[in-house]
This record gives structure tokens, C-alpha cells and sequence, in this order.
């Protein structure tokens, strides 16, 4: 190893608001644009309010079709319904995997009315030969996340795997449970103030950082709070912490390499698939099997 990826681009998070209001700061996927998106990462929201009035409205039914909603909570709790009957209460540190596929159709509603409510939403695409595939769901609570205890920092492995320091894990969402073509991984880095951490990444895997608490630098260059960085390519990534220590999220993936169209919360490869979703779902044939 001896490529360290750096900093290509920033992606500073703009605040925003979206199902029946809930606040949130959205990076990755303010415009449905490929300058602000890193193939196959569509979009990463954080919410982040102890005001109940951000949140309590949620996110009522509404549908998706086309590829993966990922929501990790940190503090809060998340409760999801959907068409096939799944519910999920998502908790502390829990993750929620959903496959749209062909199409989802659910609600994601805070099941608090007071007290802090934090997390991320984070949308993988799928590529054509698996857009219209099933949906799937998959809850996985906090305590079956592995987690990686290292000099001067802990890492949660909440997909793909990672192999750091003679140690290793594997997240609940990886290549042998459940094969999908983007091979997704995703970790949630704490770091200790003014430590050092050298994480493997894949070479020619996108991959992009979010630093949601604290101060950090990847490859020398400072990240800014509530910032995605953009890494070019390299296979590792050399993260340090400031001297309050530092919070962030460090994805990779597989890109797909095709044109993406989006419509709000379908993602096709054309308009006319776009059509046929929004028509699908006007006539209740959207989830059919
Ligand atoms: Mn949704």
C-alpha cells in the first residue's frame, strides 16, 4: 500500500428540507447533476436537530425505484413501513438497508418526540441489469455492526470489509451475504484527538469522505465540518484527526458507468424509464411483481 488517495474535490452541504419537512444538510446530490454526485453514490443527507419540530413530520409514503437507500441513525429513533409489510424500528447506531429494485413504496417516521434526532441517509445506484430486481430490506441493529479497536481510533464496518492492523471485519452488508455489483464499503471513523489512521480502499473504487463532527485531513489537505470529499484514486486513505479529535464517514464503491437520469426519487438509465416509473406508479403497478 502505498498510494494515499487526496482530496480532489469538496462538496460543502447546503441545508435543505425534504419529506413533510424534516431539516436536513444534504452534500452529495443537491442537484441532479453528475458534477455533484460520484458514481454510484447519488446523494448523502445528514440530519442532525434537537428540535422535534425538524423532524417529527418524517417521511410519509412516498416511493423509490432504481437503486439502495442506506439510513444510519447515531441518536433517535426511526421507524419504517413498507408495501411488503416489513417494519423496522431503527435504533442508536442501527442501519437500514433498502433495495428499491423494481420499487419500494414506505414511510420512515421518528418515533421520538423530543430529544435528539442524527443520522444519514445515503442512496447507492444499481446498475441496469439490477434496477428491476425485487425489492429488499434488511434491518441491522447497532450491536451486529463490527467494530475495529485501534491505536488512537475505533471504526464501525457497517459494509464491505476492512483488514487494518492484523485485525479484520466484516460488515453485516458484504460481498458473500448479499452480492451486488457495487461492492459497497462503508465505515463510520471515530478518531482520537491528533491521531493517524491508514485505511485500505480498493483502487479504482469511487470514494468520498464526510466529516460530521470534529476536524480531520485526508492526504495532508483539511476537510471541512459537514464537508464530502471527493478522494481521487490511490488504495489507502490517511485520515488525521485535529486536536478535538474527529467524526466522519469514509465510503467506496464499485462505480456502474452508466448515464444516470434521475426524477425525485426514481433512478433510471433514461427518460423514458423515468416515464414508465412515474407511470407505474400512477397506476398502481409500481411494486408489482
Ligand atoms: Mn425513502
Amino acid at each position: 500500500m502505498n498510494r494515499p488517495r487526496v482530496i480532489e474535490r469538496i462538496i460543502e452541504s447546503v441545508p435543505t428540507s425534504d419529506g413533510a419537512g424534516v431539516k436536513l444538510r444534504r452534500s452529495l446530490g443537491q442537484q441532479a447533476s453528475d458534477a455533484l454526485r460520484l458514481d454510484p453514490f447519488l446523494m448523502l443527507d445528514e440530519f442532525y436537530s434537537d428540535r422535534p419540530d425538524d423532524y417529527i413530520a418524517g417521511f410519509p409514503p412516498h416511493p423509490h425505484r432504481g437503486f439502495e437507500t442506506v439510513t444510519y441513525m447515531l441518536d433517535g429513533r426511526m421507524q419504517h413501513r413498507d408495501h411488503l409489510g416489513n417494519t423496522g424500528d431503527l435504533g442508536p447506531g442501527g442501519v437500514q438497508w433498502m433495495t428499491a429494485g423494481r420499487g419500494v413504496i414506505h414511510s420512515e417516521m421518528p418515533q421520538q418526540s423530543e430529544g435528539r434526532m442524527r443520522g444519514f441517509q445515503l442512496w447507492i445506484n444499481l446498475p441496469a441489469a439490477e434496477k428491476m430486481k425485487p425489492a429488499g430490506y434488511r434491518d441491522i441493529p447497532s450491536d451486529a455492526i463490527p467494530e475495529l479497536e485501534l491505536d488512537g481510533a475505533r471504526v464501525r464496518v457497517i459494509a464491505g470489509r476492512l483488514a487494518l492492523d492484523g485485525q479484520t471485519a466484516a460488515g453485516p452488508v458484504n460481498g458473500d451475504t448479499d452480492r451486488r455489483s457495487t461492492d459497497p464499503l462503508y465505515l463510520d471513523l471515530h478518531l482520537e484527538p491528533s491521531s493517524t489512521i491508514d485505511v485500505p480502499v480498493a483502487e479504482g473504487y469511487s470514494a468520498f469522505a464526510y466529516l460530521y463532527e470534529g476536524a480531520a485531513s485526508i492526504g495532508g489537505q483539511a476537510l471541512g465540518l459537514r464537508s464530502a470529499g471527493v478522494l481521487d484514486n490511490g488504495d489507502l486513505v490517511r485520515v488525521r484527526s485535529g486536536s478535538e479529535g474527529a467524526r466522519l464517514l469514509l465510503l467506496a464503491a464499485r462505480p456502474i458507468g452508466e448515464p444516470v437520469a434521475q426524477y425525485g426519487p426514481f433512478v433510471m438509465n433514461t427518460r423514458e424509464e423515468l416515464e414508465q416509473a412515474v407511470a407505474d406508479y400512477r397506476g398502481g403497478r409500481l411494486t408489482a411483481r
